[in-house]
């Protein structure tokens, strides 16, 4: 029980990383919420929690869109009284090589991946700071860290590295009362990655030292430690879960 009465908020929770994060904090104590861009994206994660017990709440929202974020963050702090973890994980990405890459697909990338995670940290920080407590972890990924941007998605590469550096920044100017810090996945076998060619996700498994994909729980137990009491003295930090394919 090592979220106990906390609560969480958890952005693009209705599957991926995002709904076993929320299995894993309602599992640990906390009272969870996550939000997705449509109801129906969060009936199955809502169906699964409730047949271990727990009860999943849902907010429809789109982290990229400064008046919905405001709107979600104060009905999760009108259901739950108070915000205790954020967890920015809603992400997306266009795969598209760099030649035929457009204007649009890097607004659009770098509004749901970058931007949003500032909208939600700062509407977040706001409570958080009256509060004088809070804990923030970003959901970067290895493509984010120096020389592992990936063909195709320089763009969502590029907002990912921006994810770490804008941790860092937060963790400085919402220091001493809140905590920011960085996961980066490496590649994890979800809906985002199922979609992948077969020889793709064979590369992706040989990079690993590992020699696997991680499983969304691998990451998820990540966030669960920025999340808990055991992380209280990390701040502004990456953890990289990615079973070693960044040594290469
Ligand atoms: P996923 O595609 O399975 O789930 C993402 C969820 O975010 C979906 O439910 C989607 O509806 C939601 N979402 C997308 N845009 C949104 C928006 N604007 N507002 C609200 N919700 C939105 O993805 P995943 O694999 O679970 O990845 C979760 C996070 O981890 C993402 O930030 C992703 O970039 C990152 N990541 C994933 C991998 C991987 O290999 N799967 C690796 C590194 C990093």
């Amino acid at each position: 029980m090592r979220l106990k009465d906390k609560t969480a908020l958890i952005t693009g929770g209705g599957r991926g990383i995002g709904a076993t994060t929320a299995l894993l904090m309602l599992a640990e104590g906390a009272r969870v919420g996550v939000v997705d861009l449509h109801e129906a994206n969060m009936a199955k994660v809502v169906e699964t929690a409730r047949s271990r017990g727990y009860e999943l709440k849902t907010f429809i929202g789109d982290v990229s869109q400064k008046e919905s974020v405001q709107n979600f963050m104060d009905a999760f702090v009108n259901e739950f009284g108070r915000i205790d973890i954020l967890v920015n994980n809603a992400g997306m990405a266009i795969l598209r090589p760099f030649l035929e890459k457009t204007v649009e697909d890097w607004i659009k990338t770098l509004e749901v991946n970058l931007i949003g995670v500032f909208l939600c940290a700062q509407a977040a920080a706001k409570y958080m700071l009256a509060q004088k407590s809070g804990k923030i972890i970003n959901i970067s990924s290895i493509r984010g860290i120096d020389h592992c941007g990936r063909e195709g998605i320089m763009d969502y590469s590029a907002a990912k590295a921006g994810v770490i550096n804008l941790t860092k920044t937060m963790a400085k100017e919402l220091a001493p009362h809140i905590n920011v810090n960085t996961v980066a996945p490496g590649h994890t076998l979800t809906e985002m990655t199922a979609s992948l060619p077969e020889a793709v996700r064979k590369n992706m498994i040989e990079g690993s030292y590992l020699k696997r994909m991680a499983q969304p729980e691998d990451i998820a137990r990540a966030i669960l430690f920025l999340a808990s009491d055991d992380a209280n003295f990390f701040t502004g930090q990456v953890l990289l879960v990615d079973g070693g394919f960044s040594l290469k």
